[in-house]
């Protein structure tokens, strides 16, 4: 579970369960091959030597496949239980490591952060502890001692179907034991900062401490990965150092998100919009416009004017394509960008959902509108600016 504004950008749609959208991060094909390929051409074929190779692969197909499926049941298993406390969860995205489900708002308790976010690892631990039972079950007690005592020749009594169950479920053992490392944002730490919370009854304390630790945690695996590749001299700690990194980067993210999204929760768009800005009218030249706006000013956008009305708003973007002997006669009338495409914000939109629109616009400004009247400007480093204006340095991560 991580939540994260990144849209399904890079996605494809799979289908829709209990009305929440599946969809599938193209990097999750990158990491099937890799599932695949080394069950297929390793681990089968070394636990059953006598198997056929089309056996092995379509064993290790049909074993990738469905590691895939407990992914989405332990994403599903959060989701619904987030449904229950009143959370909409739109849709759940599985991509490089592992799922994502998109949980719109953050738990209102301390209870309720903690019920959603251990119901992942309890779903893991239940497919873990559904499939070492089909295998115990199906071998009987004494084959399944041989497996332990000798797996090199008890492994060879197991079949396809029992070969994935046994695979399944330690795998999924193993997923459960990850997520329960007590760093954020790993479920793990959403429940030390829930029990926090509880304790202490302060959130962004408990935020702040459990990411530390979700920090610390990805150091300790790349320092793990840095060992296995330099002392082993072993190309599997580049995976660890991936993973470590990708942890602490999202530790910190996470953070860095919760604390923007709780000093702007009470703030709408006209709070922090520039209102000090700039307009040009129709009329203008875009000779004109670069001589006496673009390169005197540090305004990034203009409001272009029509009558007392706003038609429209220009900026360095829709002057560039332009060759530079056209400009002085090219009206910006011909240049312009319409209200509508140039990403206008409502004065009265919460602050929260202004900073996750503009997250998609780089760091460009995009006007601000009250009844079609443009009120103001804001990009995404005025919201930073506003930040550090009106908190107490200590508070802001980073320092
Ligand atoms: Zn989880």
């Amino acid at each position: 579970m991580v939540p994260d504004g990144r849209s399904a950008r890079s996605s494809l749609h799979l289908f829709t369960l209990f009305e929440i959208e599946i969809r599938l991060d193209l990097s999750v094909m990158f990491i099937f091959g890799l599932i695949v390929y080394s069950l297929g051409a390793g681990v089968f074929p070394d636990w059953h030597p006598q198997w056929q190779a089309v056996t092995a692969w379509l064993t290790a197909l049909g074993a990738g496949l469905l590691f895939f499926a407990s992914l989405l049941a332990h994403e599903l298993s959060h989701s619904l239980v987030a449904r229950r406390y009143g959370i909409r969860v739109p849709r759940i995205t599985l991509f490089l490591f592992g799922g994502m489900a998109e949980i719109e708002s953050e738990a209102e308790t301390p209870a309720a952060e903690f019920t959603i976010a251990i119901a992942g690892p309890l779903m893991s631990l239940a497919i873990a502890i559904g499939c070492m039972f089909v295998v115990a079950n199906a071998l009987g007690t004494t084959a399944l001692e041989q497996v332990v005592s000798d797996p090199e020749r008890g492994m060879e009594a197991l079949n396809p179907l029992l070969t994935i169950s046994l695979w399944l479920g330690s795998v999924n053992f193993m997923l459960a034991i990850f997520n329960m490392v007590p760093g954020f944002p790993l479920d793990g730490g959403r429940v030390a900062r829930a029990i926090i919370w509880r304790v202490t009854g302060d959130r962004m304390r408990a935020t702040r401490q459990a990411s530390t630790a979700g920090k610390w945690f990805g150091w300790i695996i790349m320092g793990l990965g840095l060992w296995e590749l330099l002392a082993l001299k072993s190309l599997g700690g580049l995976w660890l150092i991936l993973i470590g990194w990708f942890l602490s980067h999202l530790a910190t993210q996470s953070y860095v998100q919760a604390f923007t999204q709780r000093i702007l929760e009470p703030l709408k768009v006209r709070d922090i919009m520039r209102t000090h800005f700039e307009s040009v009218p129709v009329e203008m030249n875009v000779g004109e416009f670069v001589d006496d706006c673009l390169l005197k000013s540090n305004q990034m956008l203009w409001p272009v004017m029509e009558g007392g009305r706003c038609i429209g708003t220009v900026s360095l973007d829709e002057v560039l394509p332009l060759p530079v002997e056209d400009r002085q006669s090219t009206g910006l009338r011909q240049i312009l960008r319409s209200l509508d495409d140039s990403g206008a914000l409502d004065a009265d939109m919460p602050a929260t959902d202004a900073s996750n629109v503009l997250a998609g616009y780089g760091d460009g400004a995009v006007p601000v509108v009250q009844s079609s009247e443009v009120v103001g400007l804001l990009r995404g480093s005025d919201i930073l600016k506003w930040l550090t204006i009106n908190q107490p340095p200590s508070s802001i991560p980073g320092r």
